[in-house]
């Protein structure tokens, strides 16, 4: 059985629907703003473009459907596989650590749901991210690809061997944490490049790593963070 409707009544129901779209985009893009007020300026994360871009990247088209009420609230959330999507403030603060700018090359350990690489993707050159749940990188690639993202890849893989085909890269940043930073990664940071990750056990520092021009690395760190822990990949799973 199937309802029958006037030509009226049909362009009515097209209307009220895209209406409704319009309005749920309004609803999103608003919940994004005041996110940017509230969450991350207040905290004083002060890049303009780096609020832009947090601005305009759809945090919500990035979690499971359960979870994404709550998609613009001061929270990580859960993502599936013992995954999270960080805090917003927390990825406003990494991206802002990183001193993004248009020429430099990004590596990424860690994809999760791919909100990170997306919020970097406008403010840098290009961006590679690895992550070691094949599912997570199957989804963070599919969405990132729906959104019209062009210069991001998606790698399943092992983070502890970084993207040797591709380094050096001008900036990395982990959003897993390992118990130290590992030295494959430091080898594949171009000198005059810098370095932002949680690092350590259970409550970790966010440590930036900065390695100069004649690859001396110096190091501080800036808050203690929580993130899930960097896990060493099975030779057969990479
Ligand atoms: N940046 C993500 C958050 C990621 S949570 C986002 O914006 O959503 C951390 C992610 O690191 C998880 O998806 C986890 O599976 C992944 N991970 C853990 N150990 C890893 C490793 N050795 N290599 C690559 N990814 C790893």
């Amino acid at each position: 059985m199937y309802l029958k409707l006037s030509r009226g009544r049909c362009a009515a129901l097209a209307q009220i629907v895209l209406t409704a779209a319009v309005i749920s985009c309004a609803v999103n893009a608003n919940d994004a703003a005041t996110m940017v007020r509230e969450q991350i300026e207040s905290r004083g994360i002060k890049n303009p473009a780096v609020l832009q871009s947090l601005r305009n990247t759809p945090r919500h088209l990035f979690v499971p459907a359960q979870v994404r009420a709550l998609a613009y609230t001061d929270q990580p959330l859960p993502i599936g596989y013992g995954a999270t999507i960080s805090q917003p403030y927390i990825v406003a603060l990494m991206t802002q650590l990183l001193e993004p700018s248009k020429e430099l090359t990004v590596l990424e350990i860690g994809t999760g749901s791919g909100y990170q690489a997306a919020v970097l993707s406008p403010l840098v050159k290009y961006v590679y991210t690895i992550e070691i749940v094949p599912e997570l990188a199957r989804s963070a690639k599919a969405i990132l690809q729906k959104l019209g993202y062009k210069n991001i890849s998606v790698r399943a893989g092992d983070g502890y061997k970084g993207w040797p085909e591709k380094a050096p890269f001008d900036r990395i940043v982990l959003t897993a944490a390992p118990p130290e930073i590992p030295r494959v990664l430091i080898d594949q940071l171009r000198p005059g490049g810098r370095l932002v990750a949680p690092v350590g056990e259970n409550v970790q520092d966010l440590v930036v790593i900065d390695k100069s021009q004649d690859g001396k690395i110096s190091r501080r760190s800036v808050i203690p963070v929580r993130f899930v822990p960097m896990v060493k990949g099975t030779e057969a799973g990479n």
